[in-house]
């Protein structure tokens, strides 16, 4: 405990004050859950390659946080990929990388688990272990390590990664995890060395364990064959599938984050699974059998998630959400029930066609004014040849209807060098947003125009284009210069045609690639998918130090009896079907929905139930309605405490965490008028990132006479840590109490005199003692009121020194 105080300390004193996002490293949100790790028998920390502000918005992430805490003998914490700027940092002070939850090293637990969820993330897998102090190759890690697992849709195809796990989950892990986590307890109980351990592991349904099979390759490089060299481990890994979404387990109270991350609201996940068939697109199958959870299900899971988190914006998302078979009750029962809630509903992608548009247009949703679709090519041939079963009229219709109902922005999404394309199927591109530009025009006056988001076609495994070859760089640069000619280039947007080359390697590879990715590694890849910090000339050096060529895995058509490197994997879709699939694509024969049209025997067979009902819907958990948009008849005002644990929070992040306290409290709030109402709430001067306070006030309206007491109480119901309610009082309606006057008290090492010669206009007061400041400043007075800045000028120091000060606000008067 001592050694987690010092590290704590340390990293608020000598890392955080000098790096950019500090918030992404301090945990202490609200429903994060912190166990004794000395009365726990499994710790897990999962681990998300990517920003905190990118893994935290995924959904897995939050279902594996949950169920593992749900158990009495494990416990989940979370670490992610910290920028480079942090790593740095912890490379200079000798700190390991810890969990945001107890701030203990990643060394210390038991199982490091990985999501995958995108190839390029795989540098910072390596960074993650590193930084972690654990070998990056899982034959140099022993029994004392922990034990290296992945799982996320990447797993469908880890060989490029297998070098560096102890092993891998295929499929759905809500009912996998407890698996792995009984059998591991149950090993370690007994003493079990690793590979004991891990054979034991191999038997459950979903695990592959990369170590128990050996590839061989033929002459021509391709593979020969996977040989097992532990008979216990099975030959082919059966992807996991939860059979009953409706009875999986929903994040009802998920982390709540202070920073802004990308995803900020409820996800609820309506449906699983989607049967449309587009032939490039790997969750299509890794997702099957399509599966939907019960219209009572979601709307009790919203009420809970709501009132556990105060978000008042909810995602139901799935691959097709408007294929939910009961969308439109949904909607109109979420709607119904939230009355008044100022909730706001969005659904993401959007399928081309009327119904779909009018469901967008009636979402009470804040970014509804810009429509989404993706009809990926430009003519129906080649439309047909990936499935895409959209025609030019839908998508006119969809486009003009949704203009004609308020929507000002139209996004469209192709790709170039899909499978048989030629340049006259590039051209068409261009024609038809010019097609769709006029046509919105000619509807609405308001329409602001068109975005085209341009990405390249990348075969992936398990789908019917896996043999395709990928288009070299050099043939996707002709076809952006022909799109170029013709489509208005205001237009457009475009991928990164050197990071999908990269994309495209690591999808179909194998073993022979974990070296390029070490070296790469070694050589300041991190990051990849963000183009400020993309090395091309790094990966570049490392296939040519490791003597790997990239389009023998990009640009090489595969034979169709061709053992590919993910075979050993099974998504349950039958490659009979793929290779009909592909077949049919070539002749540019379209595949109906078999959830519509029938079943079309994709290999699943007794995997998949092929019907879904829907009760009637009886919702018990509802929220009240008519909270808000009323005028307010009291005002209260709280005393607050931002507490060290939380000073790298931004005054931002503790604004909309304010807001998402009142909305929990279920207090009647006074919103304001116009077209995005919010609550009626005023804060106390800005605080600096980096300063802890005891005197923060904030202030809110009640359309009700609340008693202080009562309001008190449903404030202080659920904080997140760090941040202590200390008072409410009721104050008058009208203006604000002005502040005047800011009282900070300052350690910093070291300082033992000030320059009091030209002490700015702002520092009304300034003493001196066994090296404290304190300082007052005069917020009226003109100059600078930033209190790192008046440290600067009145210890003479440098401004990075200066941020290592440790400062409270003591008063504010
Ligand atoms: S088994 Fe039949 S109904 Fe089920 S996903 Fe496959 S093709 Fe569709």
């Amino acid at each position: 405990m001592k050694n987690i105080v010092n590290f704590r300390e340390r990293l608020y004193t000598e890392v955080l004050p000098f790096i950019s996002h500090p918030t992404r490293y301090i945990g202490s949100e609200l429903n994060a859950v912190s166990k004794d790790h000395e009365k726990t028998d499994i710790k897990v920390l999962l681990a998300f390659p990517e920003t905190y502000e990118v893994g935290m918005s995924y959904l897995g992430f939050k279902i594996l946080y949950g169920i593992i805490n749900a158990r009495e003998d494990a416990l989940a914490e979370r670490v992610f990929a910290p920028w480079p700027d942090m790593e740095a940092k912890l490379k200079e002070k000798g700190l390991p990388l810890y969990s945001l939850e107890t701030f203990t090293p990643a060394s210390k637990f038991d199982i490091l688990a990985f999501t995958l969820q995108y190839e390029m993330t795989y540098t910072n897998i390596l960074q993650i272990l590193e930084l972690s102090g654990i070998p990056l190759l899982a034959k140099e890690r022993g029994t004392e390590y922990p034990l290296v697992i992945g799982g996320g849709p990447s797993a469908y195809n880890p060989e490029p990664v297998a070098d560096f796990f102890d092993l891998f989950l295929a499929g759905e892990g809500e009912e996998a995890v407890n698996d792995i986590l009984d059998t591991i307890k149950a090993g370690k109980t007994a003493g079990y060395k690793k590979k004991e351990l891990l054979s034991e592991v191999a038997k459950i349904k979903g695990v592959y364990v990369p170590a128990f099979y050996k590839p061989q390759y033929n002459e021509d490089l391709t593979l020969e064959k996977l040989e097992r060299i532990n008979p216990g481990a099975p030959k082919i890994i059966k992807k996991r599938i939860v059979k009953d979404l409706d009875k999986a387990y929903q994040p009802v109270a998920p982390v709540v984050p202070y920073m802004d991350i990308i995803q900020n609201r409820i996800s609820l996940e309506i449906m699983r699974g989607c049967t449309r068939g587009c032939r490039f697109c790997v969750s299509g199958i890794t997702t099957r059998p399509q599966r939907e959870r019960s219209i009572t299900g979601l709307l009790n899971a919203y009420a809970e998630s709501y009132k556990n988190t105060g978000f008042d914006e909810i995602s139901l998302s799935s691959l097709s959400s408007t294929d939910y078979s009961g969308i439109r009750e949904l909607l109109r029962t979420l709607n119904k029930n939230f009355d008044g809630e100022s909730v706001s509903v969005s659904l993401p992608s959007s399928r081309i066609d009327a119904f779909s548009v009018e469901l967008a247009a009636g979402l009470n949703s804040v970014r509804k004014s810009t429509l989404t679709f993706a009809p990926e090519a430009g003519t129906q041939r080649l439309r047909d040849v990936i499935n895409k079963c959209v025609t030019e009229e839908d998508l006119l219709t969809a486009c003009t209807s949704g203009v004609s109902s308020g929507m000002n922005n139209i996004k469209l999404y192709f790709m170039l060098g899909l499978p048989t394309e030629t340049d006259a199927d590039v051209i068409a591109i261009g024609e038809l947003c010019r097609k769709v530009n006029s046509a919105c025009k000619t509807v609405s006056r308001n329409f602001k125009g068109l975005t085209v988001s341009v990405s390249f076609f990348i075969p992936k495994p398990h789908t019917p284009f896996m043999w395709e070859a990928q288009d070299t760089t050099a043939e996707l640069k002709r076809k952006v210069d022909l799109l170029r000619k013709n489509v208005n280039p205001r237009w457009l947007k475009w991928h990164s045609l050197e990071l999908s080359a990269l994309e495209g390697v690591f999808s179909r590879g194998d073993r022979r690639l974990a070296p390029v990715i070490k070296i790469a590694y070694e050589k300041g890849a991190r990051f990849d998918s963000w183009h400020e910090l993309f090395k091309p000339l790094a990966w570049s050096e490392a296939f040519m130090t490791a003597g790997v060529d990239p389009e023998f895995y990009s640009s090489r058509k595969r034979k169709t009896d061709e053992l590919l490197p993910w075979e050993h994997i099974a998504s349950g879709v039958s490659k009979e079907f793929l290779l009909e699939e592909y077949k049919k694509a070539l002749q540019g024969v379209t595949t109906g929905n078999c959830r519509t049209e029938g079943c079309i025997t994709c290999g699943l067979g007794e995997e998949c139930s092929k019907e879904q009902k829907h009760e009637e819907v009886s919702v018990s958990g509802g929220v009240s309605t008519g909270r808000f948009k009323k005028f307010a008849v009291a005002k209260y005002s709280v005393t607050y405490e931002k507490t060290e644990t939380i000073k790298f929070v931004s005054h931002l992040e503790i604004l909309n965490a304010v807001l998402r306290i009142l909305v929990r409290s279920r207090l009647p709030l006074a919103q304001t008028e116009g077209f995005n109402p919010h609550p009626k709430v005023a804060f106390s001067p800005a605080l600096p990132v980096g300063v802890s306070s005891i005197c923060e006030v904030f202030e809110f309206e009640l359309t009700k006479n609340i008693p202080e007491v009562e309001a008190l109480e449903l404030l202080k119901a659920k904080l997140p840590p760090g941040l202590v309610i200390k008072s409410l009082v009721k104050a008058d309606l009208g203006l604000s109490k002005l502040y005047n006057k800011a009282v900070y008290e300052i350690q910093m090492k070291g300082v033992t005199e000030v320059q009091r010669n030209l002490l700015p206009e702002t520092v009304e007061k300034l003493d001196i003692e066994n090296g404290t400041i304190a300082l007052t400043v005069n917020l009226k007075a003109k100059g600078t009121t930033s209190v790192f800045k008046l440290l600067q000028q009145i210890t003479g120091l440098d401004a990075e020194v200066v941020k290592g000060a440790i400062v409270k606000r003591k008063a504010l008067i």
